[in-house]
Formats: structure tokens, sequence, C-alpha cells
């Protein structure tokens, strides 16, 4: 099946805001296995409207539309469809019913325009809308389907997920069940990741393994269809386990698991506390993990330190180190989180120091990156990176890089994990 994604409003075509519900809708059709070959924007105007419903049938099994379904004069979606399609329009009880409820609870009174919300098409499903008024629909005619969702994302959303996905998996597979695990990865790449599952990703069928790749992490998503759902959770958990027993060691975390969320996890399970001492990162260590909430047991404190003297008046690094092997090095990255940990009174200290770039450092390539790591009174791990990205990026990667040193180590050291 292919599909086509029209979203209607001249507020698109203005720039005035971004077609986030093409990019959600798409997403969420590649999950199915459907491919997006167009996205069409098209004004509140029918007969332009109608022209793009016509392009899209030429290519298109399954045309979605989105926007349009309001009580407005401009919300014209539905009654285009209606007359392209050759379709009546009826009201949907239930839908009337919940427009009702909504004015009298607001004790407003209700206009004609908002019982059109509840106009639905002629033979269509109805998609309930769980976040405001107007009813989605899927219909389907002349071997094509037709979605039609509301404009607002947050009502967009679930309708797509919670009522037309499951239609249209139960179309595609005739499975009742379809059902999407992911598993993360961190400290290998997506080329080495795919050569190394080579084997089960050439033999696919059920589930499905789709490799992905976004800012230096690879994640990996299962999806297996079946008639019941613990038969689709035991499909999922088997290939799991086989790509585990190949990768498992870059695992982190699954599904909406960040390393960060993850580091903290650890930390806290382990009643362990953390400090940082910034050069290069800045403070974006520490903001990382301040993200996570109740972050607060785990994180006591740190210090930016970005230059030299700050690293020596402030931190406490001792010069000779500085002299000696420069502040790009692991002598230096060690004694930072050597002293970080001993100023904050932490069970770990972190050390980040290193050329972000575009520019080297002294002799040192932009994008070498050294992260020291101290626990407890044991000579610091150090760790050197050479990142070739932009400065942003090699910045940010530094903090993943950490992370994950970080949750390997306490892992090595006998640590529990979630
Ligand atoms: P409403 O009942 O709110 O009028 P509607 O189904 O008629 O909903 P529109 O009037 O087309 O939808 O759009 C309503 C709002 O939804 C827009 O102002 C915009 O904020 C958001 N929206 C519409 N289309 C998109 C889109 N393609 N991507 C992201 N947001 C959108
Ligand atoms: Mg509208």
């Amino acid at each position: 099946m292919n599909a086509e994604i029209i979203a209607v409003g001249s507020e698109l075509l203005l720039g005035q805001i971004a077609n986030t519900n093409a990019k959600f809708i798409s997403k969420q059709l590649s999950e199915l296995g459907i491919n997006v070959y167009y996205h069409t924007v098209v004004g509140d105007n029918p007969s332009r409207l109608q022209d793009a419903i016509r392009i899209a049938e030429q290519r298109a099994d399954c045309i979605v539309f989105s926007g349009g379904l309001g009580p407005t004069k401009d919300d014209l979606t539905k009654e285009t469809i209606a007359r392209h399609l050759g379709v009546g329009l009826h009201f949907d009880s239930v839908a009337l019913i919940q427009i009702e409820n909504y004015f009298k609870r607001l004790g407003r009174n209700m206009t004609d325009n908002n019982r059109k919300q509840a106009l639905v098409l002629e033979g269509s499903s109805v998609l309930a809308n769980h976040y405001g008024m107007a009813p989605g629909m899927y219909l389907e005619q002349d071997g094509r389907t037709y979605i039609l969702l509301p404009g607002p994302p947050k009502e967009l959303q679930p309708m797509f997920q919670f009522e037309a996905k499951p239609i249209l998996g139960k179309k595609l597979t005739g499975s009742a069940v379809i059902l999407s695990h992911v598993l993360r990865f961190y400290g290998i790449g997506e080329a080495e990741l795919e050569v190394r599952i080579q084997d089960i990703l050439d033999s696919q069928t059920n589930p499905t393994i789709a490799p992905l790749t976004s800012d230096g992490e690879v994640s990996i998503r299962i999806t297996a269809k079946a008639d019941t759902e613990p038969e689709a959770w035991r499909l999922i958990e088997e290939k799991k386990l086989e790509i585990l027993a190949i990768v498992g060691e870059y695992c982190y975390g699954v599904n909406d698991d960040s390393l960060a969320s993850k580091a903290v996890e650890m930390l806290q399970m382990n009643s362990l506390t953390i400090a940082a001492a910034e050069s290069l990162t800045a403070g974006l260590f520490q903001a990382e993990l301040a993200d996570i909430p109740g972050v607060g047991s785990a994180l006591v404190g740190g210090m930016v330190t970005y230059t030299e003297e700050a690293k020596i008046k402030q931190l406490g690094v001792d010069p000779e180190i500085i002299n000696r092997c420069s502040v790009v090095s692991g002598e230096c990255a060690a004694d930072m989180a050597r002293k970080v940990r001993e100023k904050f009174g932490t069970d770990i200290g972190v050390g980040l120091t290193g050329a972000a770039g575009p520019e080297p450092h002294g002799h040192e390539a932009p994008g070498t990156i050294w992260i020291g790591i101290s626990i407890g009174e044991d000579e610091p791990y150090t760790y050197r990176l050479q990142l070739s990205g932009s400065r942003n990026s090699n910045r940010i990667r530094t903090v993943k890089f950490t992370l994950s040193y970080l949750m390997r180590l306490l892992v090595e050291r006998g640590c529990i994990t979630g």
C-alpha cells in the first residue's frame, strides 16, 4: 500500500505554521510498512483541494487528510470530499451528543456551525475525537482508503494512533494486533550494528526489524503482528533476545529511555552521587542529567571551568599537569574529575575537556576529547574520543559518550541496573 498526505490549511501555505502533522502521520505510516510517496499542502479552497484529491487518486491507494474539519467557514475538507466522491453527509449521533454536552457544560448556546462538526461522510467509520469536537472519518471507496483527521495535533495524533492505525493495520495484515518495541544502543555505529545482525535482518518476516539512527544513537524497532497481544509480545521477546545475544553490550535501554534517564536511574538505584567539572560542554552534561525529574538525589552540583585559569584557580587542577600535558589530555580530564568529586564530596566525579572545534587546540585536532571519571579513591578512568562533527554535535556526543561510559563502568563494578 502507498499513501499520500494532503494537509489542508492556508496558514500552512502562508508560512504561519509548519506541517508537523504530515511528519507525524508519515512516521506512523512507515511503522505500518506503508510507503508515503507524496506530501501535498493545499489552502482552504474547495476547487484546489479537489484538484489535489484527483492527483492523489492517480498515485496513492490511501489518502490521509489533515485539517478543515472544524466549525468555521473555511473548514471545507469533508464537504469537498463528499462532493468529489458523490457521497452524502449525515449527522453522527454520538459526536452530536458530545458537542451538545460540551456546550451544556460551559452553559453556552450551541450554534448551527458547531452542529456541522458532527456531520460525517455516508458509509465511513467514525474515528472518535477524545480531545476535541470534530470526529475523524475512515472510508473505503473503489479500492481506495480515505482518512480524514482534524488539524490540531493534540486531536490528530491520538486519533490516528488509537483509531485509524488499528483499522489500517488490520486491513494490511489481517492480524488484529500490531505491537512495536524499540531497543536503544550507544557506542556502536549504524553500519557496524547492521553488519553484526545481518542474518537477522536478512531473514526477517514477522517480526520486522528496522534500524534507525539519530544524533549518534542507533535504535532498532521490532514490530510484530499477531492475533492476540500476548502472541505479539512473545514474538517480540524472542527476536529481542536474538538481537541482544549479538549486540547486547551496546544496548542501554528500550522505548522512551534516554542515556540520561538510564544513567540517573542507575545512580539512584545504587545510591550514588555525582558532580561534574565541564570545559568544552560548559554545563551540557549537568543540564542533560537535570532534565530527568528527581535527579536531585544523585546530582549534587558541578562547575564550568572553561579557561586554564578557571581550571586551576576555581577547581584546583594541578598547573604542572596543564603545563606538561595541556588541557586537552587524559591527565587533565582525570584531575578535573578527581577534584570536582573531592570538592562536592560525591561518589563520582566527571571531568570533560577537549577541542570542540572547528579550530584545533594547540597541537590537538578539533574533535579531540578527553573524558575523566573518578569513582571513590580509585585512579580515575579516562577515555579519548576523536569526533568529526560540528562543534555542537561534538559537545552533544561528548555528553552521550560520557553517560554510556559511566553506565558501563558501573555495570563492570557490580552496580545494579534497572
Ligand atoms: P478546528 O476545529 O480547530 O478548526 P480543523 O480540523 O478545522 O480544526 P484547521 O482549522 O485546519 O483544523 O487547523 C486548526 C489548527 O490546527 C491550526 O490553526 C494549526 O494550529 C493546527 N494545524 C492544522 N494543520 C496542521 C498541520 N498540517 N500541521 C500542524 N498543525 C496543524
Ligand atoms: Mg478549522
